[in-house]
């Protein structure tokens, strides 16, 4: 049986490639920037590069298959980004472009895509914090919000591939505008730029603060983050209530699935830690089963930078049916 896979994390900024094993040794990693105002077309031929850069390493016969990860809503049976927005793509072929590229049709049967989401849920629960887990959440938390899920050790994608849409499930009806389109969702209150909406809110109030009063245009959410750890209150506070409205989306999600395990990810997400975590622990232990709550654990993800690639490459697996070992041993 073929040993190693490829995975491809097609990200806004940059294109990372891993070769794998099976146990997740990372053999090699190749890393462009995306620069996508150049066109889907010229990005897929850098996709390529990566790709071709790795299978130098070894046999091509011993490359069980090439998985891609990559933001917006993909159509996995076709192989087709349906949408992908911050890219600027609309249907475009991926599976059937990479084969192309590759020179040869039988890649079309080795080559998956999926969201960048069910990706990071794959990594982390192959080879990352999810290791002993087979119920478990993946919320990631960066300039939007999302979520990818493994029920009863399946990746749950829902009826049409879209399950996992946390950041879009409204809190607030009377609350700001989303990007949805819809009012006060979860995304208009934890997300990046929504931290940095609250804290830039109070900034103005006159509310005292390490952060600078005079720089609110180029206030990021790491800023907040960064002064929160220093224990400037108002970063605090902005993180804790964020906290706070996840552990309430979290609370419901719990009560529904009894996960033994939520990992919260993303640029934000990951940055706050503790800071946001705390506070949607003690939300989470009010509103769900004592037996619910013990149950279950919220850490960070495990793997580090090069987990999208490493998710991706954990998707060729899956959809060769190889689970994680222990689930098969079981
Ligand atoms: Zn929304």
């Amino acid at each position: 049986m073929a040993e190693f896979a490829i995975g491809v994390d097609l990200g806004a900024t940059k294109i990372e490639a891993a070769l794998i094993d099976r146990a997740g040794s990372l053999l090699d990693l190749a890393r462009v920037p995306t620069d996508h105002e150049d066109g889907a077309e010229i990005v897929m031929v850098r996709v390529i590069a990566c790709i071709d850069q790795l299978m130098d390493q070894v046999d091509e016969d011993e490359i069980a298959g090439i998985g891609v990860g990559t933001p917006g809503v993909i159509d996995i049976r076709n192989g087709t980004v349906v949408i992908a927005g911050n890219l600027g793509w609309r249907n475009l072929p991926m599976r059937r472009v990479i084969a192309g590229l590759l020179g040869a049709v039988s890649w079309e049967r080795r080559v998956w895509l999926d969201n960048d989401t069910n990706v990071a849920v794959l990594g982390e629960f192959y080879y990352g914090a999810g290791q002993n887990a087979r119920h478990m959440l993946y919320v990631t938390i960066g300039t939007g919000v999302g979520s990818g899920m493994i029920l009863d050790g399946r990746l749950y994608r829902g009826a049409t591939g879209g399950a996992g849409e946390i950041g879009h499930i409204v809190l607030d009806p009377e609350g700001r505008h989303c990007s949805c389109g819809r009012r006060g969702c979860l995304e208009t209150l934890i997300s990046g730029p929504s931290i940095v909406y609250q804290a830039r809110a109070l900034l103005e109030r006159g509310m005292p603060s390490s952060l600078d009063h005079t720089a609110l245009d180029s206030l990021s959410a790491i800023d907040v983050v960064s002064a929160a750890q220093t224990g400037d209150w108002l970063a605090r506070s902005v993180l804790e209530n964020a906290g706070v409205y996840l552990g309430m989306v979290l609370a419901h999600y719990i009560e529904i699935n009894n996960p033994e395990l939520i990992i919260v990810g993303g640029g934000v997400g990951a940055a706050a830690g503790e800071l946001m975590l705390a506070s949607a622990r003690e939300v989470i232990e009010a509103r769900t089963f004592p037996s619910h709550f013990e149950a279950m654990r919220i850490t960070l993800p495990a793997l580090g930078g090069s987990s999208g690639a490493m998710g991706a490459a954990a998707l060729v697996w899956y959809e060769m049916g190889i689970l994680p070992d222990r689930l098969t041993e079981e």
